[in-house]
């Protein structure tokens, strides 16, 4: 009885939300229900399955058993309403914001993001009619600043790609709710352990659940969750009529669910970029061991990032975690247990040195990932943000020196050794 009422801790629920040992089976683990689509039982059912009056399965691209597993997990952990799993976090992005806005709206946006969102937001929306304005997160009036009333919402990273700058979720939420427009946060890189930017007035956050979600580096996934806080009475792409449902209202019908609904029922019905029931199965056994992957994270990265900034072949480190970094006060408010485990480093010696280092190391793999079990590294102005110009480059913080690290799990005194031999042979 009392059991019923109890909140259950955050590891209780990262191994327990969402599911009861099948029924059928007892099968403790959660069964990978790999098909496809689920025999009606007759068909008024099917027709009240069509017409969203039943809450039912129908076809794998919308809905599956395992991944609604994974999908209430996930929301219970980042205390959201309920979540939408996608085939990644580019596809959670899209999703969600092609659900918000129609062509001729406009989005404020931090610059500090992941070169695929900016490219997603700069080139993809300009075909869709919607204009992204990006602001320097570090000043939350930047976002009031940049406001007009054809700004439908305003999005950032929780911990911002890639110089691990700490987003002022607060502040920029009370900014967001006196325009009456959402506040969307990508939490890929501090997971729901670290932070959970709905506590503090976060509307939707998305997630690449590729990364420290799955934790393995073994499939590419997405997820989009919604607080079930936002009154969208007088938002038109919910509140209004559906045409492509009949006319539904998805918020009188759904309330707190009806963003979610429209998401699901709509959107991923159109896009079809739905996650598979066996890319889920391995999201939910990276779930079941977050917090202790994501201490030890932490743990690694702080003593990886006092390391470097003591080293006399670096030129700084951007860890919010290190003390006189600009963002430690903001770590101590909404990531008290660590700013994640990426951030970056400018080595001397630019570009040139940049290259050596990244060939001298031996236990860091060189690839375009973050988030594995595994320690990984990126020079990103030769790799991931190639395709944007020398402006841009700057806008986004990312300068020719710029070495990206990703600390995995390894014994600490190895990564440190692999780095400290690395960054000598720079110099040979
Ligand atoms: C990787 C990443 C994405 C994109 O996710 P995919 O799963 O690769 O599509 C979006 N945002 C952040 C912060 C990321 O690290």
């Amino acid at each position: 009885m009392s059991e019923a009422k109890r909140k259950f801790g955050f590891e209780t629920r990262m191994l327990h939300a969402g599911h009861i040992p099948d029924s059928a089976t007892g099968s403790r683990a959660v069964p990978i229900y790999q098909t496809t689509s689920y025999v009606f039982e007759d068909t008024d059912f099917a027709a009240q399955l069509f017409e969203l009056k039943q809450y039912g399965n129908i076809y794998t691209r919308i809905m599956n058993p395992t991944t609604a597993v994974f999908e209430e997990r996930l929301a219970s952990l980042e205390n959201a309403a309920g979540a939408v799993a996608t085939a990644s976090g580019q596809a959670a992005q899209y999703i969600a914001l092609s659900t918000l806005l129609q062509p001729g709206d406009e989005l404020v946006a931090s610059a500090h993001l992941y070169g695929g969102t900016y490219t997603q937001f700069v080139h993809t929306f300009k075909k869709l009619s919607l204009t992204v304005h990006f602001v320097d997160p570090a000043d939350p009036m930047n976002f009031e600043k940049a406001w007009n009333p054809k700004v439908r919402a305003f999005y950032g990273e929780t911990i911002g790609n890639p110089k691990g700058s700490v987003f002022d979720i607060e502040a920029v939420s009370k900014i967001a709710k006196s325009k009456r427009i959402p506040l969307i946060l990508d939490n890929t890189f501090a997971t729901p352990y670290l932070c959970r930017p709905m506590d503090f007035g976060a509307d939707i956050i998305v997630h690449s659940a590729t990364k420290f979600i799955g934790g393995h580096g073994t499939s590419i996934a997405g997820a989009l969750l919604e607080s079930g806080n936002f009154d969208y009475r007088h938002y038109p792409s919910i509140a209004e009529p559906s045409p492509s449902y009949h006319n539904l209202r998805f918020y009188e019908t759904f309330g707190h669910y009806g963003f979610l609904m429209k998401a699901r029922a709509e959107t991923l019905r159109d896009v079809g970029a739905c996650l598979s029931p066996f890319n889920a199965f391995l999201l939910i056994q990276g779930l079941e061991t977050l917090s202790i992957r994501m201490d030890r994270h932490v743990q690694n990265a702080l003593a990886v990032a006092k390391f470097l900034n003591d080293h006399e072949r670096v030129e700084w480190v951007a860890y919010a975690g290190l003390p006189d970094n600009p963002f430690h006060a903001l770590v101590k408010k909404y990531t008290p247990k660590g700013p994640g485990a990426v951030f970056s480093f400018g080595i001397k010696g630019g570009r040139e040195a940049g290259k050596k280092f990244i060939e001298a190391l031996q236990i860091f793999s060189h690839l375009a990932n973050v988030g594995d079990a595994k320690s990984l590294v990126i020079h990103p102005a030769s790799t991931t943000h190639q395709q944007l110009s020398d402006e841009d480059l700057v806008k986004c913080g990312v300068g020719p020196e710029l070495i990206r690290l990703s600390v995995g799990l390894e014994t600490l005194e190895d990564l440190l050794w692999d780095l400290d031999q690395a960054l000598r042979a720079t110099s040979r």
